[in-house]
């Protein structure tokens, strides 16, 4: 998700070096065999979005088994596990369950050889390609080490296991079936998401806007079709989507502000089936990226206004104007990390790791619904951050540079597991007691 060129990072001696010996390095050292073993688990048996039935049964026990008050199919498939320990914060901690629909190529010895139906309808191989699988182990490791620490903070823990987080659903669904009201309603709310911008073990975080607000646009655009050798008798969509595909770049140029990011792509582009037939429609589908709502609404409005004015331009008749449709069901808005918990969980992060291991890394266009849990109450102290992923030595052997690297959702991404889930079980406990400890 984030690319960020880090060359000549750290010499290999400060990743494997153990933390600073202490009771938290050591037990969660201790568990990583049993970690692991759940990671594998995981990892070879991945479930598409909001259907993570399996998923969710086996680590729903994990946290009965740990004294947790577990309730499942929250949001259809989502978990909460409330761990009451006196007064103080309620903290939310969220780890997302969904695999992708992508056919695994790792090779790896515990890859996914799973199968099932996507959305599209095809038959297709499914694979932990985002690395949800190891977000889901470290929420087993912190709960673990919080329940064992339990005497030494106080509070409410809300864990959650969230579907859903590809399609962008799952955290709205768990919020609509009353997250915040038939559950303890957090102060603060913590997740990470693994990076294969960054070497494994590498924490980042980048304090206000992290990732951006993510919009789906549909265009068709309509056309009076033919015979291609009498153009002068049709109306051409191809030629007509080809002039708005170009005309759509001048919104990000020329009408958003550029200290304000944008994007818009046009991702996909559908039209005729034939050499010498001219098509009577063209469709087109595009990704619009913004971090404020100002800069979404000029966008969304912005491609309206083109579309309709190319048409008119293109002398479409009224009854044949372009449609344009915003998907709002799938919409992701921004997520703010909020200025407070981000400080001082870094600064947290930074005792812990030492600052060679915790960088401030800049914001990506990339989305992820986490956004909602903040966004459903501005009050509630809201932090995302990322643990590095990326083999040391794949790391070194492309430069530092993540551009040569497998990104998440390829077939091909395999992380260090192992250096990731101790990072970030360690990053989560500590995160954890910077809310929650006592004194
Ligand atoms: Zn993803
Ligand atoms: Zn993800």
């Amino acid at each position: 998700m984030n690319r960020i060129a880090l060359a000549a990072l750290l010499p290999l001696a400060l990743l494997t070096a153990p933390a600073a010996a202490d009771p938290l390095s050591d037990q969660v050292r201790a568990d990583m065999p049993s970690l692991m073993a759940i990671y594998r688990d995981l990892h070879a048996n991945p479930e598409l979005s909001m259907a993570e039935t399996r998923t969710a049964a086996k680590l729903a026990a994990e946290a009965k088994r740990l004294g947790f008050e577990v309730t499942t199919g929250v949001g259809k498939t989502g978990v909460v596990a409330v761990m009451k320990n006196g007064p103080g914060p309620v903290l939310l901690l969220r780890a997302d369950m969904d695999g992708l629909p992508v056919v695994e190529q790792t090779g790896l010895p515990f890859a996914s050889k799973v199968r099932g139906t996507s959305r599209a309808g095809g038959e297709t191989g499914i694979m932990h390609a985002c690395g949800h699988d190891t977000y889901m182990t470290a929420w087993v490791g912190a709960a673990r080490r919080l329940v064992a620490m339990k005497s030494g903070w106080s509070g409410t823990l809300v864990m959650i296991l969230q579907p859903g987080e590809e399609t962008s659903e799952g955290a709205k669904a768990m919020l609509e079936d009353g997250l915040y009201t038939r559950f303890p309603k957090p102060s603060h709310a913590i997740a990470f998401h693994d990076s294969a911008g960054l070497p494994a073990g590498v924490i980042g975080y980048s304090p206000g806007p992290a990732l951006a607000n993510v919009d789906s646009v549909d265009i068709m655009v309509k056309g009076v079709g033919g015979h291609g050798a009498y153009p002068h008798t049709t109306k051409d969509p191809i030629v007509l989507a080809a002039r708005i595909v170009t005309a759509l770049q001048t919104l990000v140029s020329r009408e958003t502000n550029p200290q304000d990011p944008a994007v818009v792509t046009v991702g996909s582009f559908h039209a005729g089936a034939k050499h010498n037939i001219i098509s009577d429609e063209a469709a087109m589908l595009l990704t619009v990226r913004s971090y404020s709502d100002a800069t979404r609404r000029i966008l969304l409005d912005g491609i309206k206004r083109i579309v309709r004015g190319e048409a008119i331009a293109a002398g479409m008749p009224d009854d044949r104007m372009p449609i344009v449709t915003v998907r709002e069901a799938e919409h992701t808005p921004a997520t703010i990390n909020t200025e407070a918990l981000t400080a001082s969980t870094a600064a947290r992060l930074t005792q812990r790791f030492g600052a060679e291991r915790v960088l401030r890394t800049p914001a990506v266009m990339g989305g992820e619904d986490f956004s909602r849990f903040h966004l459903a109450d501005k009050s509630i102290e809201s932090l995302i951050f990322w643990v590095g992923g990326v083999p040391r030595e794949k790391w070194d052997k492309a430069g530092g540079d993540p551009a040569k690297l497998p990104s998440l959702h390829s077939p091909f991404w395999a992380p260090d597991a192992e250096t990731t889930i101790n990072t970030a079980t360690e990053a989560m406990v500590t995160a954890a007691l910077g809310v929650l400890a006592k004194g």
